[in-house]
């Protein structure tokens, strides 16, 4: 298969693997392709045909068919503003996440996560949440996607005495599987399209977001922040939706005490958050740990590939839980095809549940499947609004990584555990410790070679910000999962988080920085970085995003939003919509709460039409 031929061509030139690691690389390369779903597997190929034909004009033979050394040189003379090189960025971050599945990588850095989990004595939960028998044909409510959203709204609702189906179309993990399988495996099942998801624009942006039980929320860092009252006003501003801040306020109050969320202790900090610490408080910086829904959290630093201790509370283990012993029936791989209409009014969904369609009608109807997937469904269902779709913030973020002079073990500690908000007023940046297991993290700097093997004296951090332009999903969206460009005043944001990140990094003792670029460029100092930075255009930044929202807004009116203000579908009375599609617009921070705090506000209003 040409895939898996590029992909090791690709090894082969950028690693100089022995033979043995090789054959290493090859069988892990076997054990993740079944994991891929068809289009991850076409888009790769695609790719890789695009990859293996382009030297041909200047080398005169495919990728595949050069010498390892030709191949390397040919990679060096690419533009790193070309698309080719985007192609082999792309492929490179799953090749690198192949090869950190071999035995001799990870002994080589002394990551050996298989003995933590045996020391950690965690203990496996038999406990499934979905329901074991067929969908009953009618509901109160049937609620669409088991996310930040979906899953309050479900619980609330049961809670209040309502027969609720919900649909998810993931999968429901088993704790078994948190702790056994690699943080990498995890991704590739429990992300939308195995993770491989990207904006379509200048320049491309890395965007994932979660296709399982409990949604996003389950593979998500788990900082859960407030949002700031200056995204009030934003909201208020832009779209005319005055929140009642007393409601809000009460509804973050009642989510943070069911997740238990608080600051991180000093004991789970972790060696990358100690060199945020150190390097803030040398610069006179405002840092702290972040907010988080800790308990029993064990530093395993795994927290976006779904946490195997039960360390991170989400929206499973509380919310979904409790709604299912007070009758809710949970339905995974089950993905919801349309709504259906007729007059005007929502009457059921057309859902396939494990591969079977079936349809089920409901009093009322709530459209939970996220940002990206929420615009797709409406629009499927013949819903129309001259908003569906638009307005997309996606909170561009990037990552500044560092060569210590001492070791790091960056992967131990909660992960995102420390922040630095000094740009958080002027520039709306938020800077963040975080620091994936190894081989993960498209959107680190791009690291040497020899570097690669130093993983114990290597620090990230991680910057990101509020975007004042926005990005939409068309109608028919050839390439990419939405379309989104990079503008300047964003650009320059995330310079400035750049630039405050490396000074933190130089400070705790940094020997070299790798600012997030595409083509590996190491400085010595932030002077150094600051000239880089002058003089690149947006095309040749590494970028990825986590936080889509605002693509079926609340709005005053239908002119400006697809819901009003109880989350009703403007123009169809028992039609709902709860995610973080409806957020009027930037939540400045991440969203998690906000969404969570919204769409329990939503959950009342249903309640009161019910
Ligand atoms: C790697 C990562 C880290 C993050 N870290 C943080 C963080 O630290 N703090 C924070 O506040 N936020 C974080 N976020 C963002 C946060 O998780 C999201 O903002 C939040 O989960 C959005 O909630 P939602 O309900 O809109 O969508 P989701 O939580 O994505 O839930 C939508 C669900 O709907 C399902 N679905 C979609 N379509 C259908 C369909 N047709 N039928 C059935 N089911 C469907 C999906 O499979 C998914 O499970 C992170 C996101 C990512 C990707
Ligand atoms: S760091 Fe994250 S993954 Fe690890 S135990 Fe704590 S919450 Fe779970």
């Amino acid at each position: 298969m040409v895939l898996q031929r590029v992909l090791k061509s690709l090894v082969e030139a950028r690693l100089e693997l022995e033979s043995s690691v090789m054959s290493d690389f090859i069988v892990n390369m076997d054990k993740v392709m079944p994991i891929l779903s068809p289009s991850s597997k076409r888009f790769l190929s695609i790719l890789s045909i695009l990859l293996d034909i382009s030297p041909i004009l200047s080398k005169f033979k495919p990728f595949t068919l050069l010498s390892s050394s030709k191949r390397k040189e040919w990679i060096r003379e690419i533009n790193a503003e070309s698309l080719i090189y985007d192609i082999i960025n792309t492929l490179d971050t799953v090749a690198l996440a192949i090869y950190s599945l071999t035995p001799r990588f990870q002994e080589s850095i002394g990551y050996n996560r298989l003995k933590t989990m045996r020391e950690a004595k965690i203990e496996e939960r038999d406990e499934k949440l979905t329901y074991k028998h067929k969908p009953k044909s009618y509901y109160d409510v049937v609620v669409i996607g088991s996310g930040a959203g979906g899953a309050i709204v479900a619980w609330e609702l049961a809670r209040r005495g309502f027969s609720v189906a919900l649909f998810e179309a993931g999968p429901e993990p088993s704790t078994r599987e948190f702790i056994l399988e690699h943080p990498i495996i995890r991704a590739l099942k429990y992300y939308w399209d195995n993770g491989l998801t990207f904006t379509w624009g200048t320049p491309t942006i890395h965007l994932p977001f979660g296709k399982v039980l409990g949604g996003t929320v389950t593979v998500n860092s788990g900082t859960l922040f407030r949002a700031p009252e200056e995204a009030l006003r934003i909201w208020y501003k832009e779209t005319g939706f005055n929140i009642d801040s007393s409601s809000l306020n009460s509804a973050y109050s009642i989510i943070e005490d069911k997740l238990k969320v608080k600051p991180v202790p000093e004991s789970l900090l972790g060696g990358n958050a100690l060199v945020m610490r150190n390097g803030s408080k040398i610069l006179g910086l405002k840092h702290g740990p972040t907010r988080r829904p800790i308990e029993g959290c064990m530093g395993l630093g795994e927290c976006a590939f779904g946490c195997p201790s039960s360390g991170k509370l989400d929206m499973r283990q509380v919310f979904i839980r409790e709604a299912v012993s007070m009758g809710l029936h949970v339905f995974t791989n089950s993905m919801v095809r349309k709504i259906i209409m007729r007059n005007d009014r929502a009457r059921g969904v057309v859902v396939d549940v494990n591969g079977v369609r079936v349809n089920i009608e409901s009093k009322i109807t709530v459209v939970s499947a996220g940002a990206l997937n929420t615009p797709r469904l409406l629009r499927a269902s013949g819903i129309s609004n001259r908003n569906i779709g638009k307005h997309l913030h996606i909170h561009p973020a990037t990552g500044v990584v560092a060569l210590m002079d001492y070791k790091v073990r960056g992967w131990i500690g909660t992960m995102q555990s420390y922040y630095v908000e000094d740009l958080l007023t002027e520039y709306k940046t938020l800077l963040l410790a975080t620091f994936p297991p190894p081989g993960l993290g498209y959107s680190a700097g791009s690291i040497s070679l020899s570097d690669l093997y130093k993983y114990e004296y290597l620090a990230s951090i991680g910057v990101q910000t509020s975007d004042d332009n926005t990005g939409y999903i068309a109608s028919k969206q050839i390439l990419g999962i939405a379309n989104y460009n990079l503008s300047i005043i964003d650009l320059e944001k995330i310079k400035e988080g750049i630039i405050l990140s490396s000074e933190i990094l130089e400070a705790a003792g940094a020997k070299k920085i790798y600012p997030p670029l595409k083509k590996a460029h190491p400085a010595s100092s932030t002077s150094e970085v600051k000239k880089l930075l002058k003089v690149v255009s947006p095309k040749i930044f590494k970028l990825s995003a986590y936080h889509p929202m605002s693509t079926a807004r609340i709005g005053r009116d239908p002119e400006i939003g697809v819901v009003d203000e109880k989350g009703r579908v403007y123009g169809y009375d028992n039609l709902y919509i709860a995610d973080a599609s409806i957020i009027p617009s930037t939540t400045i921070v991440n969203p998690q709460l906000t969404v969570n705090a919204i769409s329990l506000i939503i959950a009342d209003s249903i309640a009161k039409e019910l």
